[in-house]
């Protein structure tokens, strides 16, 4: 099977500008960023999204975002940093290899955060009790 766009990155087949490496993770700027700065932190191996990740390694790559984070804040002076990570298409996924988005963020910079609706009355309780059913 041909190897997706971000595993090519992860092989060198398609350049990046990486900022870090590890056995299981990898880390470089996103080629269209909402700010300067900002990173992609993937697995090194191939899962589409977070319902294919192992547990264990999603642990993994949240601590290197966070690592990436501090390094964002420091390195580029933002002042803040949005973590966020698409997962299926019409979560706004575009690329199916895993990848959290840490962004550096700035005042005043224009970028737009979802906007939210109001609980109809009872579906706050209902949806709750749904996905507490679900947990596992
Ligand atoms: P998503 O919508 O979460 O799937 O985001 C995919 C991201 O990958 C987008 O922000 C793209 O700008 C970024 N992207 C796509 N191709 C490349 C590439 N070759 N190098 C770096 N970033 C890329
Ligand atoms: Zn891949």
């Amino acid at each position: 099977m041909e190897k997706c766009i971000f595993c090519q990155i992860v092989v060198g087949e398609i350049p990046c500008e990486k900022v870090y490496e590890d056995a299981e993770v990898f880390a470089f700027l996103d080629i269209v960023p909402v700010n300067a700065g900002h990173t992609l932190v993937i697995p090194k191996k191939h899962y589409e999204n977070i319902f294919e990740v192992p547990d264990e390694l999603f642990g993994h790559l949240g601590v290197v975002a966070k690592k990436v984070a501090h390094a964002i804040k420091d390195g580029v002076g933002a002042d803040g940093v949005n973590v966020a990570m698409n997962n299926g298409k019409h979560a706004g996924q575009v690329v199916f290899h895993a990848h959290i988005h840490v962004m550096p963020r700035y005042e005043g910079d224009g970028y737009q955060l979802w906007k939210g609706r109001e609980y109809k009355e009872h579906e706050r309780g209902e949806v709750g009790e749904k996905i507490r059913k679900q947990i596992r």
